[in-house]
């Protein structure tokens, strides 16, 4: 399969026509943004990395009974995947306090909660992403009741299954962003990616971040961190 026409170029992928029109080739770059789009920069071997690492992620999340949009790897950057209308949240799942959680409700990170979080923020760049409920979801008909109540049980069970595989890995998942799909009959399905920029990873031991933290708080070390974690991972896969 050939990549046709550019259909769309984001932060951290671009997205490609095929001669199918159920399907289109995500190109994964090494380009890093932060902050809304504030702090730019490149993470050298990025692109290769979290598109090995989203598709090795996704095939087992496929085999727990998760659908994806996952159809082929195609080159070290290019998968196939099915073409999706990307229902406009992200879905947030947190085991352990962080980042705006941590901001937000004054705690410190790493406070490990008794059972997992859900949130969802409006997939919207113009009003920077705000947090938004499912009742507000519902009233701009971003989702229907019935598409949130799958959008939730996949996340708990996409969860389940990572803190299992990464806790194999030394790695413990603290928290991470989904984005999920409709495909053409609507049935709901995971979307996007799954890497160390949509989640954070922390060394289960030393507790040292392995993910894009590196990169938004100026830690340096930060593509060192993503070829630890994909070692990592292949060695236990
Ligand atoms: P952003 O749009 O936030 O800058 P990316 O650079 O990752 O993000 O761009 C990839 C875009 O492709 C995102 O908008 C994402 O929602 C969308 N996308 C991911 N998977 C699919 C899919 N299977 N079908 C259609 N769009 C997708
Ligand atoms: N996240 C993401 N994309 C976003 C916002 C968040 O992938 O646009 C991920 C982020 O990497 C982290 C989780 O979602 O793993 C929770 O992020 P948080 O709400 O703490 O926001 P941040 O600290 O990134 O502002």
């Amino acid at each position: 399969m050939e990549k046709r026409e550019q259909l769309y170029e984001g932060k951290a992928k671009k997205v490609f026509k095929t001669d199918d029109e159920q399907l289109l080739i995500v190109s994964y770059k090494d380009d890093a943004t932060a902050f809304n789009g504030l702090k730019k920069g490149t993470i050298a071997g990025k692109g290769v990395i979290n598109n090995k690492m989203s598709n090795l992620l996704m095939q087992r999340l496929e085999k727990a009974g998760v659908p994806t949009h996952l159809v082929k790897e195609l080159s070290d950057r290019d998968t196939l995947v099915k073409k999706v209308t990307i229902v406009p949240l992200e879905v947030i799942i947190r085991n352990i306090s962080a980042g705006s959680f941590s901001k937000r409700y004054g705690v410190e990170e790493g406070i490990v909660f008794d059972a997992p979080t859900i949130e969802f923020s409006y997939k919207n760049d113009e009003l920077g992403d705000p947090l938004i409920n499912d009742y507000h979801a519902v009233a701009l008909r971003l989702a229907t009741w019935e598409e949130i109540e799958t959008i939730k049980k996949y996340a708990f069970k996409v969860n389940e299954e990572l803190k299992a595989f990464w806790n194999e890995c030394g790695v413990t998942i603290v928290d991470f962003k989904l984005e999920f799909g409709r495909l053409s009959d609507n049935t709901i399905v995971l979307a996007d990616e799954i890497s160390p920029d949509t989640c954070r990873l922390w060394d289960s031991k030393t507790h040292e971040k392995l993910d894009k933290d590196r990169f938004r708080r100026d830690m340096g070390g930060v593509e060192d961190a993503y070829i630890e974690v994909m070692k990592r991972l292949t060695e236990h896969i």
